[in-house]
């Protein structure tokens, strides 16, 4: 069964336990961070940096907010990353962690072009980097265990269980106060559902949250990576073995008989120029006899 996470952007009060709790949990340094003059620090997700509190100050229906979104991997359940990987370096576990395999990595960062919540980061730093990101604490959930971020929350902002039942606990929510948040569950169905889902008092596109159809992304991205970038030939709909058929039967005659057709041209202006050539000679020597 899939497991998914809540975030009810309500609940949080932007402590930001949850990021230092994924630091620990996955030995993350800490980051020289520049004030950009706003309550969200670090600015953005980095590869050491898998999690960020992100603060939004927004105005709806006449109100002020201030929306606090713990932002990470969505963990996808099609995700496009994995869908755009030419090696096989992504990829998703039944229960729900999209993960990351370096030893497959070739450094081409299409899952970064992919991804349309802009997580995979990439090590810029290094001479060899390799892409990061969050990745549901697999560690932990293959003990029993519930991620670190949602372990540490103490608002119950975040929770962790089976997806089936976190769409109904999120559903509950909202029906027993609907004055509180916007009706819907960010993720159920967005790009064919995340494994992240997320509650809101704005409207999701306020929080930076793409608008996505209830398809696959990858089913609209799939352009993104042209095959001939890849090396991939261009072929019909004909099986190939067919083509090789073809082009042996019906194309040898029309070879063999086009290499005839040359040599005998070839061979007729030779002979052309030789005969040019002796009444070449002829003339010659006529004229000395003369002289
Ligand atoms: S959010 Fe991006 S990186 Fe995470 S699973 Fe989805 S496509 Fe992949
Ligand atoms: S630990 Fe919970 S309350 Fe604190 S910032 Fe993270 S999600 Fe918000």
């Amino acid at each position: 069964m899939s497991k998914a996470m809540l975030i009810d952007t309500t609940r949080c009060t932007a402590c930001r336990g949850c990021q230092v709790a994924c630091k620990q949990w996955n030995d993350l340094p800490a980051e020289k961070t520049t004030n950009v003059g706003s309550y969200q620090n670090p600015y953005r997700l980095s590869a050491y940096t898998w999690t960020i509190v992100q603060m939004r100050e927004v105005e709806h229906q006449g109100r002020l907010f201030w929306s606090f979104l713990k932002r990470q991997c969505m963990h996808c359940l099609h995700p496009a990353c994995v869908s755009a990987c030419p090696v096989g370096a992504m990829h998703k576990l039944p229960d729900g962690p999209v993960l990351y395999n370096d030893a497959r990595c070739i450094g081409c960062r299409y899952c970064m072009t992919a991804c349309p919540f802009r997580v995979p980061r990439f090590e810029w730093d290094k001479p060899v980097g390799y892409i990061r990101k969050c990745h549901l604490c697999y560690d932990r959930l293959a003990e029993g265990l519930v991620p670190a971020c949602v372990k540490t929350c103490p608002t119950g902002a975040l929770q962790f269980g089976e997806r089936e039942e976190m769409i109904a606990l999120a559903e509950q929510r909202l029906k027993a106060q609907p004055e509180r948040y916007i009706q819907h569950v960010y993720g159920k169905e967005e790009g064919g559902g995340t494994s992240v889902l997320i509650l809101s008092a704005v409207p999701f596109a306020y929080l930076g949250l793409p608008t996505l159809a209830d398809h696959p992304v990858p089913s609209e991205q799939e352009l993104a990576v042209p095959f001939e970038y890849l090396g991939v030939p261009s072929l019909g709909k004909e099986p190939v073995a067919k083509l090789n058929d073809d082009l042996a039967r019906y194309g040898t005659p029309g070879i063999a008989i086009g290499v005839a057709a040359i040599l005998a041209g070839l061979q007729w202006y030779s002979k052309r120029r030789g005969t040019g050539q002796h009444t070449g000679d002829a003339a010659a020597a006529a004229k000395e006899s003369r002289s």
